[in-house]
Protein backbone atom coordinates (compact mmCIF):
# COMPACT_ATOMS: atom_id res chain seq x y z
CA UNK A 1 0.00 0.00 0.00
CA UNK A 2 2.70 2.37 0.98
CA UNK A 3 4.73 1.32 -1.94
CA UNK A 4 1.79 2.38 -4.51
CA UNK A 5 1.13 5.42 -2.96
CA UNK A 6 4.39 6.74 -3.28
CA UNK A 7 4.48 5.41 -7.05
CA UNK A 8 0.95 7.23 -7.88
CA UNK A 9 0.68 10.28 -5.25
CA UNK A 10 4.01 11.32 -4.19
CA UNK A 11 6.40 11.06 -6.96
CA UNK A 12 4.23 13.04 -9.59
CA UNK A 13 4.15 15.84 -7.01
CA UNK A 14 8.01 16.02 -5.68
CA UNK A 15 9.38 18.11 -7.78
CA UNK A 16 6.71 20.36 -7.72
CA UNK A 17 6.80 20.53 -3.94
CA UNK A 18 10.68 20.39 -4.07
CA UNK A 19 9.95 23.85 -6.16
CA UNK A 20 7.55 25.62 -3.92
CA UNK A 21 8.56 24.06 -0.69
CA UNK A 22 5.00 24.25 0.47
CA UNK A 23 3.80 21.79 3.20
CA UNK A 24 2.56 18.87 1.50
CA UNK A 25 -0.73 19.21 3.15
CA UNK A 26 -2.79 17.11 0.91
CA UNK A 27 -0.13 14.43 0.73
CA UNK A 28 0.02 14.43 4.30
CA UNK A 29 -4.34 13.75 4.50
CA UNK A 30 -4.10 11.28 2.27
CA UNK A 31 -1.78 9.27 3.83
CA UNK A 32 -3.69 9.98 7.00
CA UNK A 33 -7.11 8.65 5.57
CA UNK A 34 -5.08 5.53 4.30
CA UNK A 35 -3.79 5.24 7.74
CA UNK A 36 0.26 5.28 6.49
CA UNK A 37 0.77 8.08 9.26
CA UNK A 38 0.58 7.57 13.07
CA UNK A 39 1.32 3.60 12.34
CA UNK A 40 3.19 3.46 15.62
CA UNK A 41 0.45 4.93 18.00
CA UNK A 42 -1.32 2.52 19.60
CA UNK A 43 -4.93 1.14 18.83
CA UNK A 44 -6.80 2.39 22.09
CA UNK A 45 -5.97 6.26 21.18
CA UNK A 46 -7.02 5.37 17.72
CA UNK A 47 -3.55 4.86 15.57
CA UNK A 48 -2.75 1.64 13.94
CA UNK A 49 -0.46 0.28 16.77
CA UNK A 50 1.90 -1.55 14.06
CA UNK A 51 5.63 -2.67 15.09
CA UNK A 52 9.06 -1.01 14.68
CA UNK A 53 9.36 -3.73 11.39
CA UNK A 54 6.22 -2.08 9.96
CA UNK A 55 6.87 1.51 10.26
CA UNK A 56 10.31 1.13 8.81
CA UNK A 57 8.62 -0.57 5.91
CA UNK A 58 6.57 2.14 5.35
CA UNK A 59 8.99 4.74 6.05
CA UNK A 60 11.49 3.13 3.38
CA UNK A 61 8.77 3.36 0.88
CA UNK A 62 7.75 6.84 1.06
CA UNK A 63 11.18 8.06 1.30
CA UNK A 64 11.67 6.47 -2.25
CA UNK A 65 8.32 8.53 -3.51
CA UNK A 66 9.74 11.77 -2.02
CA UNK A 67 12.08 12.23 1.41
CA UNK A 68 11.01 15.44 1.75
CA UNK A 69 7.51 14.45 2.11
CA UNK A 70 8.55 11.48 4.11
CA UNK A 71 9.83 13.77 6.35
CA UNK A 72 6.72 15.41 6.94
CA UNK A 73 4.63 12.70 7.10
CA UNK A 74 7.01 11.31 9.76
CA UNK A 75 7.98 13.85 12.13
CA UNK A 76 4.41 13.42 14.18
CA UNK A 77 6.27 9.93 14.96
CA UNK A 78 9.12 11.86 16.54
CA UNK A 79 6.53 14.07 19.03
CA UNK A 80 4.62 11.58 19.47
CA UNK A 81 7.12 9.23 20.92
CA UNK A 82 7.84 10.39 24.69
CA UNK A 83 4.42 10.69 25.10
CA UNK A 84 4.29 6.99 24.14
CA UNK A 85 7.11 6.13 26.14
CA UNK A 86 6.02 8.51 28.80
CA UNK A 87 2.28 10.22 28.96
CA UNK A 88 0.37 9.42 31.43
CA UNK A 89 -3.31 7.67 29.89
CA UNK A 90 -5.02 11.08 30.16
CA UNK A 91 -1.95 12.81 27.88
CA UNK A 92 -1.99 10.09 25.35
CA UNK A 93 -5.77 9.58 24.74
CA UNK A 94 -5.36 13.58 24.42
CA UNK A 95 -2.41 14.44 22.52
CA UNK A 96 -1.70 11.30 20.53
CA UNK A 97 -5.99 11.25 20.56
CA UNK A 98 -5.65 14.84 18.13
CA UNK A 99 -3.38 13.50 16.00
CA UNK A 100 -5.55 9.86 15.22
CA UNK A 101 -8.85 11.85 15.09
CA UNK A 102 -8.28 14.47 12.50
CA UNK A 103 -5.37 14.91 10.53
CA UNK A 104 -3.12 16.86 12.09
CA UNK A 105 0.57 17.44 13.29
CA UNK A 106 2.88 17.39 15.92
CA UNK A 107 6.59 18.99 16.55
CA UNK A 108 9.29 17.77 18.69
CA UNK A 109 11.24 20.86 20.06
CA UNK A 110 14.84 20.17 21.54
CA UNK A 111 17.47 21.96 19.24
CA UNK A 112 18.04 25.58 20.25
CA UNK A 113 20.01 27.97 18.04
CA UNK A 114 23.15 27.14 20.66
CA UNK A 115 22.48 23.64 21.19
CA UNK A 116 21.87 21.08 19.28
CA UNK A 117 24.15 17.67 19.59
CA UNK A 118 25.15 19.43 22.89
CA UNK A 119 21.39 18.78 24.48
CA UNK A 120 22.58 18.88 27.78
CA UNK A 121 23.34 23.01 27.03
CA UNK A 122 20.07 24.28 26.00
CA UNK A 123 18.77 27.06 27.43
CA UNK A 124 15.20 27.23 27.22
CA UNK A 125 13.87 27.35 30.79
CA UNK A 126 10.80 26.41 32.67
CA UNK A 127 9.60 27.61 36.04
CA UNK A 128 6.91 26.06 38.68
CA UNK A 129 4.74 28.57 39.48
CA UNK A 130 1.72 26.87 41.06
CA UNK A 131 0.11 25.01 39.33
CA UNK A 132 1.91 25.88 36.08
CA UNK A 133 5.07 26.25 34.64
CA UNK A 134 6.48 29.35 32.40
CA UNK A 135 8.25 28.70 29.78
CA UNK A 136 10.99 31.07 28.35
CA UNK A 137 13.47 30.59 25.28
CA UNK A 138 13.69 30.12 21.78
CA UNK A 139 13.65 26.15 19.81
CA UNK A 140 15.30 26.12 16.17
CA UNK A 141 15.25 23.75 13.65
CA UNK A 142 11.76 22.19 14.74
CA UNK A 143 10.13 20.29 11.61
CA UNK A 144 6.38 20.06 11.69
CA UNK A 145 6.66 24.08 13.28
CA UNK A 146 4.35 26.20 12.20
CA UNK A 147 1.31 23.56 10.91
CA UNK A 148 1.93 21.31 14.25
CA UNK A 149 -0.98 21.42 17.22
CA UNK A 150 1.21 20.70 19.84
CA UNK A 151 4.66 21.10 20.28
CA UNK A 152 6.95 18.36 22.64
CA UNK A 153 8.99 20.89 24.76
CA UNK A 154 12.67 19.95 26.67
CA UNK A 155 13.58 22.73 28.79
CA UNK A 156 16.05 23.02 31.94
CA UNK A 157 14.31 23.55 34.82
CA UNK A 158 16.93 23.14 37.72
CA UNK A 159 18.72 26.54 38.78
CA UNK A 160 21.87 24.65 39.99
CA UNK A 161 24.46 24.79 36.30
CA UNK A 162 26.15 21.54 38.02
CA UNK A 163 23.37 19.78 37.81
CA UNK A 164 23.02 16.70 35.60
CA UNK A 165 21.42 16.44 32.80
CA UNK A 166 19.38 13.05 34.01
CA UNK A 167 17.74 15.78 36.36
CA UNK A 168 18.73 18.89 34.91
CA UNK A 169 15.64 19.13 32.19
CA UNK A 170 11.78 18.63 32.23
CA UNK A 171 9.78 17.65 29.28
CA UNK A 172 6.11 19.16 28.21
CA UNK A 173 3.74 18.86 26.17
CA UNK A 174 2.45 22.21 25.31
CA UNK A 175 -0.07 23.35 22.84
CA UNK A 176 0.42 25.25 20.18
CA UNK A 177 -2.64 27.59 20.98
CA UNK A 178 -1.03 29.02 23.83
CA UNK A 179 -0.41 32.09 24.29
CA UNK A 180 3.48 33.37 24.20
CA UNK A 181 4.32 31.11 21.19
CA UNK A 182 5.58 32.59 18.20
CA UNK A 183 6.31 30.76 15.46
CA UNK A 184 9.16 31.96 12.66
CA UNK A 185 9.50 31.96 9.34
CA UNK A 186 9.82 29.16 7.06
CA UNK A 187 13.89 28.22 6.99
CA UNK A 188 15.11 27.31 3.41
CA UNK A 189 17.21 24.69 3.12
CA UNK A 190 19.27 23.32 0.80
CA UNK A 191 17.01 19.89 0.55
CA UNK A 192 14.01 18.50 1.64
CA UNK A 193 12.35 21.73 0.77
CA UNK A 194 8.67 20.89 1.54
CA UNK A 195 8.86 20.03 4.97
CA UNK A 196 8.35 22.58 7.15
CA UNK A 197 11.81 23.92 9.17
CA UNK A 198 11.21 26.77 11.80
CA UNK A 199 12.51 28.69 14.82
CA UNK A 200 9.95 28.67 17.76
CA UNK A 201 10.08 31.41 20.72
CA UNK A 202 8.03 31.21 24.15
CA UNK A 203 7.87 34.19 25.82
CA UNK A 204 6.28 33.48 29.78
CA UNK A 205 3.99 30.61 27.94
CA UNK A 206 2.33 29.10 30.86
CA UNK A 207 1.76 25.28 30.26
CA UNK A 208 -0.47 23.24 33.12
CA UNK A 209 1.53 20.80 35.66
CA UNK A 210 -0.60 18.32 33.77
CA UNK A 211 1.20 18.65 30.83
CA UNK A 212 4.90 17.14 32.48
CA UNK A 213 6.01 14.06 30.61
CA UNK A 214 7.54 11.80 33.14
CA UNK A 215 8.53 13.38 36.24
CA UNK A 216 10.22 17.08 36.39
CA UNK A 217 13.49 17.22 36.51
CA UNK A 218 13.86 13.62 33.84
CA UNK A 219 12.66 14.65 30.84
CA UNK A 220 16.24 14.16 29.19
CA UNK A 221 15.97 10.47 29.88
CA UNK A 222 12.38 10.96 27.72
CA UNK A 223 13.61 13.22 25.28
CA UNK A 224 16.62 10.86 24.47
CA UNK A 225 14.38 7.74 25.12
CA UNK A 226 12.36 8.99 22.04
CA UNK A 227 15.55 8.33 19.56
CA UNK A 228 15.40 4.28 19.64
CA UNK A 229 11.70 4.74 18.42
CA UNK A 230 12.27 7.14 16.00
CA UNK A 231 16.09 6.36 14.41
CA UNK A 232 15.21 3.37 12.65
CA UNK A 233 12.71 5.26 10.49
CA UNK A 234 14.86 7.79 10.48
CA UNK A 235 17.59 5.23 8.66
CA UNK A 236 14.83 3.77 6.65
CA UNK A 237 14.32 7.21 5.19
CA UNK A 238 17.45 6.99 3.96
CA UNK A 239 17.47 3.27 2.56
CA UNK A 240 14.45 4.72 0.78
CA UNK A 241 16.29 7.27 -0.74
CA UNK A 242 19.79 5.39 -1.92
CA UNK A 243 17.16 2.82 -3.01
CA UNK A 244 15.85 5.29 -5.30
CA UNK A 245 18.74 6.77 -6.54
CA UNK A 246 20.02 3.25 -7.12
CA UNK A 247 16.75 2.81 -9.36
CA UNK A 248 17.17 6.19 -11.25
CA UNK A 249 20.81 5.75 -11.78
CA UNK A 250 20.25 1.94 -13.40
CA UNK A 251 17.35 3.02 -15.60
CA UNK A 252 19.45 5.88 -16.83
CA UNK A 253 22.27 3.31 -17.40
CA UNK A 254 20.73 1.19 -19.37
CA UNK A 255 19.34 3.67 -21.63
CA UNK A 256 22.23 5.68 -21.88
CA UNK A 257 24.84 4.52 -24.50
CA UNK A 258 28.69 5.82 -24.66
CA UNK A 259 31.45 3.93 -26.97
CA UNK A 260 28.44 1.79 -28.13
CA UNK A 261 26.81 0.26 -25.41
CA UNK A 262 24.84 0.99 -22.72
CA UNK A 263 27.05 2.82 -19.94
CA UNK A 264 26.03 0.34 -17.45
CA UNK A 265 28.30 -2.23 -19.32
CA UNK A 266 31.00 -0.01 -18.69
CA UNK A 267 32.93 -1.75 -15.77
CA UNK A 268 33.21 1.41 -13.47
CA UNK A 269 29.63 2.19 -14.18
CA UNK A 270 28.56 -1.27 -13.29
CA UNK A 271 31.04 -1.55 -10.21
CA UNK A 272 28.89 1.77 -8.85
CA UNK A 273 25.62 0.50 -9.14
CA UNK A 274 26.91 -3.11 -7.42
CA UNK A 275 28.33 -1.25 -4.57
CA UNK A 276 25.07 0.90 -4.16
CA UNK A 277 22.97 -2.24 -4.35
CA UNK A 278 25.33 -3.69 -2.02
CA UNK A 279 25.66 -1.54 0.78
CA UNK A 280 21.34 -1.12 0.71
CA UNK A 281 21.01 -4.28 1.74
CA UNK A 282 23.45 -3.93 4.41
CA UNK A 283 21.66 -0.63 5.52
CA UNK A 284 18.13 -1.98 5.23
CA UNK A 285 19.52 -5.22 7.63
CA UNK A 286 20.92 -3.24 10.08
CA UNK A 287 18.30 -1.01 10.42
CA UNK A 288 15.22 -3.93 10.34
CA UNK A 289 17.56 -5.29 13.12
CA UNK A 290 17.41 -2.47 15.32
CA UNK A 291 13.52 -2.21 14.48
CA UNK A 292 13.36 -5.86 15.11
CA UNK A 293 14.95 -5.47 18.36
CA UNK A 294 12.68 -2.74 19.37
CA UNK A 295 10.10 -4.88 18.95
CA UNK A 296 11.24 -7.66 20.84
CA UNK A 297 11.55 -5.50 23.73
CA UNK A 298 15.54 -5.39 23.73
CA UNK A 299 17.33 -2.13 24.25
CA UNK A 300 18.65 -0.95 20.48
CA UNK A 301 20.52 2.67 21.36
CA UNK A 302 23.45 1.06 19.96
CA UNK A 303 21.74 -0.50 16.99
CA UNK A 304 19.59 2.22 15.69
CA UNK A 305 22.48 4.43 15.73
CA UNK A 306 24.82 2.14 13.54
CA UNK A 307 21.85 2.07 11.50
CA UNK A 308 21.41 5.52 10.95
CA UNK A 309 24.45 5.62 10.57
CA UNK A 310 25.35 3.38 8.35
CA UNK A 311 22.56 4.46 6.32
CA UNK A 312 23.05 7.98 5.89
CA UNK A 313 26.45 8.07 4.49
CA UNK A 314 25.00 5.64 2.10
CA UNK A 315 22.16 6.72 1.12
CA UNK A 316 24.57 10.04 0.59
CA UNK A 317 27.26 7.91 -1.76
CA UNK A 318 24.30 6.61 -3.61
CA UNK A 319 22.90 9.88 -4.51
CA UNK A 320 26.04 11.58 -4.99
CA UNK A 321 27.10 8.65 -7.56
CA UNK A 322 23.58 8.57 -9.10
CA UNK A 323 24.28 12.22 -9.77
CA UNK A 324 27.75 11.26 -11.24
CA UNK A 325 25.84 8.02 -13.48
CA UNK A 326 23.61 10.65 -15.19
CA UNK A 327 27.09 13.04 -16.28
CA UNK A 328 25.70 16.00 -16.82
CA UNK A 329 22.15 15.76 -16.81
CA UNK A 330 22.78 14.70 -13.42
CA UNK A 331 22.99 18.40 -12.05
CA UNK A 332 20.22 19.69 -14.04
CA UNK A 333 16.69 19.69 -12.26
CA UNK A 334 15.17 18.01 -14.90
CA UNK A 335 16.11 15.08 -14.05
CA UNK A 336 15.20 13.49 -10.40
CA UNK A 337 19.08 12.80 -8.95
CA UNK A 338 20.18 16.38 -8.25
CA UNK A 339 17.17 16.86 -5.65
CA UNK A 340 18.33 13.26 -4.24
CA UNK A 341 21.86 14.49 -3.47
CA UNK A 342 19.70 17.94 -1.75
CA UNK A 343 17.59 15.55 0.11
CA UNK A 344 20.09 12.55 1.36
CA UNK A 345 22.79 15.56 2.80
CA UNK A 346 20.26 16.29 5.59
CA UNK A 347 20.67 12.31 7.11
CA UNK A 348 23.46 13.36 7.78
CA UNK A 349 23.45 17.12 9.28
CA UNK A 350 19.67 16.12 11.38
CA UNK A 351 21.17 14.18 14.85
CA UNK A 352 24.38 14.27 13.06
CA UNK A 353 25.85 11.01 11.40
CA UNK A 354 29.18 11.96 13.39
CA UNK A 355 27.16 12.10 17.00
CA UNK A 356 25.47 9.20 16.13
CA UNK A 357 28.53 7.70 16.50
CA UNK A 358 28.64 8.20 20.21
CA UNK A 359 25.88 5.70 21.53
CA UNK A 360 27.23 3.03 18.85
CA UNK A 361 30.74 3.40 20.45
CA UNK A 362 29.26 3.93 24.03
CA UNK A 363 27.56 0.69 23.51
CA UNK A 364 31.36 -0.98 22.67
CA UNK A 365 32.54 -0.45 25.89
CA UNK A 366 32.53 -3.03 28.66
CA UNK A 367 30.36 -1.48 31.08
CA UNK A 368 28.14 -3.02 34.03
CA UNK A 369 25.04 -1.26 33.05
CA UNK A 370 25.92 -1.68 29.31
CA UNK A 371 22.87 -1.58 27.76
CA UNK A 372 23.08 -4.25 24.64
CA UNK A 373 26.68 -5.70 25.51
CA UNK A 374 27.86 -6.53 21.63
CA UNK A 375 30.82 -8.20 23.88
CA UNK A 376 30.28 -10.05 26.63
CA UNK A 377 29.95 -8.22 29.99
CA UNK A 378 32.85 -7.92 32.54
CA UNK A 379 33.04 -10.92 34.69
CA UNK A 380 31.93 -9.90 38.17
CA UNK A 381 31.98 -13.01 40.13
CA UNK A 382 32.65 -16.89 38.96
CA UNK A 383 31.14 -19.00 40.94
CA UNK A 384 33.22 -22.25 41.56
CA UNK A 385 32.14 -25.57 42.98
CA UNK A 386 32.62 -26.86 46.42
CA UNK A 387 36.09 -27.98 47.89
CA UNK A 388 38.21 -26.79 44.97
CA UNK A 389 41.45 -25.60 45.50
CA UNK A 390 44.01 -23.15 43.54
CA UNK A 391 47.16 -21.84 45.23
CA UNK A 392 48.34 -18.39 44.79
CA UNK A 393 51.65 -17.00 44.00
CA UNK A 394 52.25 -14.96 47.48
CA UNK A 395 54.90 -12.62 45.42
CA UNK A 396 52.43 -11.86 42.30
CA UNK A 397 50.30 -10.71 45.30
CA UNK A 398 52.70 -8.17 46.64
CA UNK A 399 54.52 -6.86 43.11
CA UNK A 400 53.70 -5.99 40.00
CA UNK A 401 52.95 -8.79 37.79
CA UNK A 402 55.99 -8.07 35.62
CA UNK A 403 58.16 -7.94 37.87
CA UNK A 404 56.78 -10.88 40.20
CA UNK A 405 60.03 -13.66 40.12
CA UNK A 406 57.78 -16.10 41.22
CA UNK A 407 55.68 -15.40 37.96
CA UNK A 408 56.57 -18.38 36.12
CA UNK A 409 56.15 -21.19 38.43
CA UNK A 410 53.30 -23.34 38.29
CA UNK A 411 49.98 -22.34 40.01
CA UNK A 412 49.23 -25.21 41.57
CA UNK A 413 51.45 -27.20 44.08
CA UNK A 414 52.35 -24.87 46.75
CA UNK A 415 54.01 -25.58 49.84
CA UNK A 416 57.63 -24.03 48.82
CA UNK A 417 58.45 -20.56 50.61
CA UNK A 418 56.09 -17.40 48.94
CA UNK A 419 53.70 -20.12 47.93
CA UNK A 420 50.27 -19.78 49.69
CA UNK A 421 47.55 -22.31 49.26
CA UNK A 422 44.13 -21.06 49.42
CA UNK A 423 40.88 -23.21 49.44
CA UNK A 424 38.01 -21.99 48.20
CA UNK A 425 35.03 -21.59 50.27
CA UNK A 426 33.18 -24.72 50.62
CA UNK A 427 30.28 -23.67 49.47
CA UNK A 428 28.65 -24.36 46.45
CA UNK A 429 27.80 -20.73 45.38
CA UNK A 430 30.71 -18.86 46.62
CA UNK A 431 32.49 -16.55 44.59
CA UNK A 432 36.06 -16.51 43.75
CA UNK A 433 37.65 -14.37 44.17
CA UNK A 434 35.68 -12.80 47.42
CA UNK A 435 34.61 -16.30 48.43
CA UNK A 436 38.50 -17.20 49.41
CA UNK A 437 39.10 -18.40 52.75
CA UNK A 438 41.77 -16.08 53.66
CA UNK A 439 41.05 -12.33 54.01
CA UNK A 440 44.72 -11.88 53.35
CA UNK A 441 43.63 -13.12 49.46
CA UNK A 442 40.79 -11.16 49.91
CA UNK A 443 42.58 -7.89 50.51
CA UNK A 444 45.12 -8.56 47.62
CA UNK A 445 42.14 -9.53 45.18
CA UNK A 446 40.50 -6.22 46.49
CA UNK A 447 43.46 -4.18 45.11
CA UNK A 448 43.27 -5.45 41.65
CA UNK A 449 46.56 -7.24 42.01
CA UNK A 450 47.93 -9.33 39.36
CA UNK A 451 46.88 -12.11 41.55
CA UNK A 452 42.91 -12.11 40.80
CA UNK A 453 43.67 -12.28 36.56
CA UNK A 454 45.90 -15.35 37.34
CA UNK A 455 43.10 -16.85 39.51
CA UNK A 456 40.55 -16.35 36.99
CA UNK A 457 42.83 -17.94 34.43
CA UNK A 458 43.13 -20.57 36.68
CA UNK A 459 39.61 -20.89 37.18
CA UNK A 460 38.64 -20.39 34.03
CA UNK A 461 41.50 -23.00 32.71
CA UNK A 462 39.97 -25.76 35.04
CA UNK A 463 36.53 -25.08 33.76
CA UNK A 464 35.06 -24.06 36.87
CA UNK A 465 33.44 -21.06 35.95
CA UNK A 466 29.75 -21.78 34.88
C1 LIG B 1 16.04 20.30 8.37
C2 LIG B 1 16.26 20.09 9.83
C3 LIG B 1 15.22 19.62 10.60
C4 LIG B 1 15.39 19.46 11.98
N1 LIG B 1 14.32 19.08 12.74
C5 LIG B 1 14.44 19.09 14.10
C6 LIG B 1 13.30 18.85 14.94
O1 LIG B 1 12.20 18.57 14.46
N2 LIG B 1 13.45 18.96 16.28
C7 LIG B 1 14.65 19.26 16.86
O2 LIG B 1 14.71 19.33 18.07
N3 LIG B 1 15.77 19.47 16.09
C8 LIG B 1 15.67 19.41 14.74
N4 LIG B 1 16.77 19.64 13.95
C9 LIG B 1 18.03 19.94 14.59
C10 LIG B 1 19.06 18.87 14.43
O3 LIG B 1 18.76 17.80 15.29
C11 LIG B 1 20.40 19.53 14.75
O4 LIG B 1 20.71 20.38 13.66
C12 LIG B 1 21.47 18.56 14.97
O5 LIG B 1 21.26 17.93 16.20
C13 LIG B 1 22.84 19.22 14.94
O6 LIG B 1 22.91 20.27 15.83
P1 LIG B 1 23.53 21.65 15.36
O7 LIG B 1 22.88 22.06 14.10
O8 LIG B 1 23.44 22.59 16.51
O9 LIG B 1 25.04 21.33 15.05
P2 LIG B 1 26.21 21.30 16.11
O10 LIG B 1 25.82 20.51 17.30
O11 LIG B 1 26.70 22.69 16.33
O12 LIG B 1 27.31 20.49 15.30
C14 LIG B 1 28.12 21.11 14.29
C15 LIG B 1 29.10 20.08 13.75
O13 LIG B 1 29.94 19.62 14.81
C16 LIG B 1 29.87 18.20 14.89
N5 LIG B 1 29.88 17.79 16.30
C17 LIG B 1 29.08 18.23 17.29
N6 LIG B 1 29.38 17.63 18.44
C18 LIG B 1 30.40 16.78 18.16
C19 LIG B 1 31.15 15.86 18.94
N7 LIG B 1 30.90 15.68 20.22
N8 LIG B 1 32.12 15.18 18.32
C20 LIG B 1 32.38 15.34 17.01
N9 LIG B 1 31.69 16.19 16.23
C21 LIG B 1 30.72 16.90 16.80
C22 LIG B 1 28.54 17.84 14.26
O14 LIG B 1 28.57 16.52 13.72
C23 LIG B 1 28.42 18.86 13.17
O15 LIG B 1 29.11 18.42 12.04
C24 LIG B 1 16.63 19.76 12.56
C25 LIG B 1 17.68 20.20 11.77
C26 LIG B 1 17.51 20.38 10.43
C27 LIG B 1 18.66 20.91 9.61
Amino acid sequence: MARKFAAEVMIPRAAEYDRTMAYPQDIFKAAWELGIVNTHIPTEFGGAGLGAIENVVIAEEMSYGCSGMGTALEANGLAAAPVILAGTPAQKKEYLGRLTAAPLQAAYCVTEPGAGSDVAGLRTRAKRVGDEWVLNGAKMWITNGSVANWYFVLARTSEDPKESAGSAFTAFVVDRATPGITVGPKEINMGQRCSDTRGITFEDVRVPAANVLGAPGKGFKVAMGAFDMTRPPVAAGAVGLGRRALDEATKYAQERKTMGKPIAQHQAVAFMLADMATGLEAARLLTRKAAWLADTGVKNTALASMAKLFAADHANKCATDAVQIFGGNGFNTAYPVEKLMRDAKIYRARGPARAARAPAHNTLMPRTNNPFPLLPPPQRSTRVPARSSVSLCRASCSRPAMTCPRREEGMEGGGEKNIYIFTLSTRASAQAPTGLANPRSRRAVGRGCPARRELMSVVAWKGWAE
